[in-house]
């Protein structure tokens, strides 16, 4: 699933291609993929944000579609509107007649209509963004210390820090050397702080090669341009200490970890 760094390099390379295009019709594969949609039509392309993993295209009159990716999804714009890939979900039409689209092989991935004002309510349970301000090592630790959850589930729920998935999560556990199946308010402040640094420090590299990657033309990639010290690496060995990487099951996802380096 993308994370906050490839959901950045989705926008960050779909925002020269959309920003000031009027968008004249629209379409989708069933009606729940896109909700609202057609409120669109007629509407200029103002911006493109992202908040955690969601994309925002900003319209003008204070609208928003909401973009989420999912397991597969893609957002990108085609030079044809007519000319979709069979694996196009939904697609919004521009008046030079090339369109944005979702591309999304699972069909998992969905777009809804927003006014401005629902923003606050859409987000309110997302925790800061990890390069803003607002999240800082007084945040985490407030936030560790009020959850029962193993710290690696607690990290992917969205609720204490925006954008981190399962890969991420569990390469700042790496690198922060904290065991995932540790209860979150039971970690040190010490460890604490080795861990607001690491996933401050994984998402920023993460980014910046998911940016690299997507500035080639071609498909949607996950991470794989990032060298991961623990994820998808089982019984391979650790690169601080040689043994091999184990998976566990955590909250019905995989979990990478060195069990000899986390504690
Ligand atoms: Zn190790």
């Amino acid at each position: 699933m993308p994370e906050l760094p490839e959901v950045e390099a989705v926008a960050a390379r779909l925002r020269p291609l959309v920003q000031g295009v009027r968008i004249v019709s629209c379409g989708q594969f069933r009606p729940t993929t896109a909700k609202g949609a057609d409120s669109a039509i007629g509407r200029v392309v103002e911006r493109i944000d992202r908040r955690g993993k969601h994309i925002l295209v900003r319209l003008d009159g204070g609208v928003f579609l909401r973009v989420h990716l999912k397991m597969t999804g893609n957002l990108t714009v085609i030079p044809d509107a007519r000319l979709r890939a069979s694996t196009v979900r939904a697609w919004f039409e521009f008046e030079d007649g090339r369109a944005m689209v979702l591309d999304d092989p699972r069909a998992l991935g969905r777009v809804s209509f927003h006014h401005d004002g629902e923003e606050a309510e859409l987000f309110s349970e997302l925790g800061p963004e990890p390069f803003c301000a607002e999240f800082t090592f007084e945040h985490l630790l407030r936030r560790m210390r009020l959850s029962r959850k193993p710290v690696k589930p607690f990290l992917m729920d969205q609720r204490a820090v925006a954008g981190l998935g399962n890969i991420y999560a569990a390469e700042a556990l790496f690198e922060a050397r904290i065991d995932p199946r540790r209860e979150a308010r039971r970690i040190s402040c010490g460890r604490i702080s080795r861990l607001h640094g690491a996933i401050v420090g994984i998402l920023r590299s993460a980014l910046d090669s998911a940016l690299r990657a997507y500035s080639e033309p071609g498909g949607f990639t996950e991470g794989e341009n990032f060298p991961s010290a623990v994820y998808g690496r089982e019984g391979e060995p650790c690169l601080a200490c040689g043994r091999a990487v184990k998976r566990i099951a955590q909250a019905g996802r995989s979990t990478y970890f060195c069990s000899a380096c986390q504690r």
